[in-house]
This record gives C-alpha cells, structure tokens and sequence, in this order.
C-alpha cells in the first residue's frame, strides 16, 4: 500500500506550507480508496445511497409500442394527400388492447398509452379528426409513426442504463420499479466519527464557566453529515489532554471510515497533537493558501485492524463550514464509492460592491445572491471573520475568489457556489 505521504508527493507544486486549495484537493484524492463493502436493499432504501451494480432492464419499457396521444390509430398507407374516411372498428384504452387485427381501410380509436393495434403504425390526434359514428375523416398532412411511443424507446432490454457509483435519486427509484426490480446493491453507508477539541468547549445544559463557549461545530458538523447521508458517531467535546484525545482517537479509528476533529490544528496548538497523530498513524499538517480554512491536518491513523482518514479541521466555525465543504464533502463522496463528477458547479454573478482580497489564497466569503433588473447580483453578509457564524447562516453562496486574484471592484464578474448544492 503506498503511503499518505508518497500519493502526495507527486501532487504538483505540493508545499506543505503554502497549498494551493487545488492542490490540497489532489492530495485528498490521490490517497482514498473507497469502502468496498456492498449491501442489498429493497428499492426505497436504495434513495441516496451509491449504486454497487449495473442495473440492466430484464424487459423493455415500454414493453409495446403505444400511443402518446388520444385519437385514432391507423395505417399510414391508408391514408390519401386529400385526406381519408377510415372505419372504426373498436375502441383500445392503456391496460385494455384491441383484440384483433387492422385491415385497410380501418381504424381504432385510441387512448395514451394503449397497445398499438396490429397492423396500425400511426397515431391521428382526436382534435384534427372528424367522427360520425363509425366513419372518421382523417385529414391530410399526417407522417408515417408520429405520436407513437416505441417499444424500449425509454429501457431497451438488455443494455445497462445505470452503472456502479451512481448516487440513487427520485427518478432512478422510479426507473428500477418501472423494471419490476425489488432489490438493488449499494455500497455499504460511510462511518464518520466526529469529536471537538478545546478546553473552552462546554456542551448544550452545561453552564458556561467564564471565558468558555458552547460547542457549536459538533452541530454544524451533525448537520453537514446528515446531508450526506452518512452513519454518523459524535464522540462530544474532548479536552487538550494528550491522554484523553489518544482515547478518543483510537476509539474512532477502530471502527470510522473517516474522523473529523476541529479545534487544536492551529500554529499554537499544532505541536503537541501533532506529536499525538503522528504516532496513531500518517497525518500531515498543512498551510492551506486559503481564507478562512489555512491550517488542516489529513492523514489516516488505524487502530485493532481498521484505518480511518483523518480530517483535522480548524476550530473556527466558519472555517471548519468551509473546509469540510470545499474538502471533507469530496473526499467522503469518493470513500462512498461515487465516480460521477462531485465538484458544485460555479455560476457567475455581479459583484454589487467592491470587496477587498489579496492575491495569493483562495477566498470563500459568504455571500448572498439575488437578482435585479434581471442581472443575477451578489453582495457579502456583513462582517467575514471565520468565526462569525452569523455569515454563513445568512448567506446564500459563497463567492469563491480565486488565488490569483485581487481587489475586486464593483460590477465585476464574479464566481458563486450556492450553499444550497452542499450539504
Ligand atoms: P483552535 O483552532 O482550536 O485554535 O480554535 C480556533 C477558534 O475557534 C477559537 O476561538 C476557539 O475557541 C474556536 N472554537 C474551537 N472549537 C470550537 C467549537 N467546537 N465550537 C465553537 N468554537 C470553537
Ligand atoms: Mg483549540
């Protein structure tokens, strides 16, 4: 098995101590091996979780070709460039077929999503038709197999229509119950454990000592991770004692997939769990060019016969949004066994002021997005400290400013993610 620390040696321009956001990215990537467990679920079950099988439709849909319309089925070659009196013989409603052949010189009057009649190939709007009785004129100008649905134009028996790694949505519920199928393989859920680090932590019921706060990224983490679904382990509040978060450390790694930790990655406090995380296993520590989110432990520590990759996000609130965001929510989409493109898509929006940014680190401010005079806008939620929380509650995107980039002046183009396509 190759090594954390190889995989990303060949990342390009890798520092340690000034990352580029794309490149800590490809340092992510290059060391994950997703979960290889499968399970079977009925159906329903399978919503949201990634597909372990192709799905391959053991009969057409539709099963017969049928008419998309309401009118009259007919033979195309029947039909005269001044138009044509046909007979009607009967009458074919979807789940209800014409029993029986079609001659020339006949019709059958049709419902959406009837069985074609035998020998008729097109179907005639009721709206252009004429009936008396039994005689209907059908007027000219009519093509050869229009509104007629063919059989397996949708599911063709036989040819894989979903693949291993696709994320199990609405519409893919319906199309496996539109093939009779009651069971599919998904991967097995990712475990994620999670704990905070800090002295000044105190939890929900507990009151504050002065100079503590409340933990606050256990619940912003609780929900990120529920947005993934997930199997999620929140381990609490775990002081800075080399002893105790040993504990809790070897704890996860003995039965997570991955472990999130905030708090304790920063300058000041990177030395000692450095030391810590380093004997439990690989972790680097990194200087992300970033704004908020710079510094990040990653690595994978293993404990009892399993490994866990380890995310050491800072402690800041904002910035443990951001890096799980931009890094941990990849990451876990990959260890889940997805191969589709998981990057959120960036649109572009008009800067409705000036912002301020330096060169050199990718910026993540949380902005709002709107429109007016139907140019799509964005402004920043007031202040941007990365542990005003405030900013990302009230934001509906984050502007996303790139490394190279500096001041931007009001009314330039500038790129958004919406915090509405990450968990
Ligand atoms: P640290 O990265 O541990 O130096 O923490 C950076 C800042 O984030 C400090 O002001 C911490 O008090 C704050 N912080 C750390 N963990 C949390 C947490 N779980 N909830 C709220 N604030 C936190
Ligand atoms: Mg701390």
């Amino acid at each position: 098995m190759t090594s954390i620390a190889q995989a990303v040696s060949c990342i390009d321009g890798y520092d340690p101590d000034a990352l580029r956001v794309d490149s800590a990215g490809a340092a992510i990537r290059a060391c994950l091996t997703p979960v290889a467990e499968v399970e079977t679920v009925a159906v329903r079950e399978a919503l949201g979780r990634v597909l372990a099988q192709e799905i391959i439709p053991p009969i057409d849909v539709p099963g017969h070709d049928n008419s998309a319309m309401d009118g009259w089925a007919v033979r195309i070659s029947d039909l005269h460039s001044s138009g044509t009196h046909l007979l009607e013989i009967g009458k074919a409603l979807a789940g209800k077929p014409f029993q029986g052949a079609v001659a020339p010189g006949e019709c059958v009057r049709v419902m959406t999503g009837a069985v074609m009649p035998q020998g008729t190939d097109t179907v005639v709007v009721q709206e252009v038709c004429r009936s008396e009785a039994e005689r209907i004129t059908i007027p000219a100008g009519q093509k050869a197999g229009q509104n007629v649905r063919a059989a397996g134009e949708d599911l063709k028996a036989g040819v894989a229509v979903l693949h291993p790694g696709h994320p199990v949505r609405s519409a893919d519920l319906g199309l496996i119950a539109s093939l009779g199928i009651a069971e599919v393989q998904v991967r097995r859920r990712l475990r994620v454990a999670f704990f905070s680090t800090g002295d000044e932590l105190s939890s929900i019921g507990a009151p504050l000592a002065p100079g503590q706060i409340y933990d606050s990224n256990r619940y912003t983490l609780h929900g990120m991770l529920s947005g993934m679904g997930v199997e999620i382990f929140d381990m609490g509040v775990v002081r800075d004692d080399p002893q105790k978060l040993e504990a809790a450390f070897t704890v996860a790694a003995a039965q997570a997939d991955a472990i999130i930790t905030t708090g304790g990655v920063s300058v000041g406090e990177a030395d000692f769990v450095k030391q810590l995380m380093g004997r439990l296993g690989e972790v680097l520590f990194w200087k992300i060019a970033m704004r908020p989110g710079r510094p990040m432990a990653f690595g994978k520590i293993s404990n009892g016969g399993n490994s866990a990759f380890l995310f050491g996000l800072p402690g800041n609130p904002v910035a443990v949004m951001v890096t799980f965001h931009q890094f941990v929510r990849d990451a876990l989409l990959v260890l889940g066994g997805r191969t589709d493109a998981v990057a959120v898509p960036l649109l572009q929006a008009v800067s409705a002021a000036a912002i301020r940014k330096v060169a050199g680190r990718t910026e993540y401010q949380r902005g709002v997005l709107f429109e007016e005079n139907g140019v799509r806008k964005v402004r920043v939620t007031g202040q941007q400290g990365s542990g005003v929380l405030r900013s990302m509650s009230e934001a509906n995107c984050y502007i996303v400013l790139e490394h190279e980039r500096g001041k931007v002046e009001a009314g330039e183009l500038v790129n958004v993610q919406l915090l509405a396509a990450l968990p």
